[in-house]
């Protein structure tokens, strides 16, 4: 599984890092998502379609 972040889609509402946030973090200028796991393990799989398909903006896309 690999995770990827558009942060030009992002809007910044933090569902990811909520949901996730051993897979994801918050930029402290602009509050846009920063990805700190782009290949969960197997532990966070669940986790990571989770804040997927969370997030409001589409900025999140997952490679199985
Ligand atoms: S949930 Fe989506 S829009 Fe919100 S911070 Fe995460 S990637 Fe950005």
């Amino acid at each position: 599984m690999r995770i990827q972040a558009d942060t030009g889609r992002c809007v910044g509402a933090g569902m990811c890092a909520l949901t996730a946030p051993d897979l994801f973090d918050q930029s402290d200028e602009q509050g846009t998502v920063v990805l700190l796991d782009p290949e969960p393990p197997a532990g966070g799989r669940d986790s990571a379609r989770e804040a997927v398909e969370r997030c409001p903006s589409g900025a999140l896309t997952l490679a199985e």
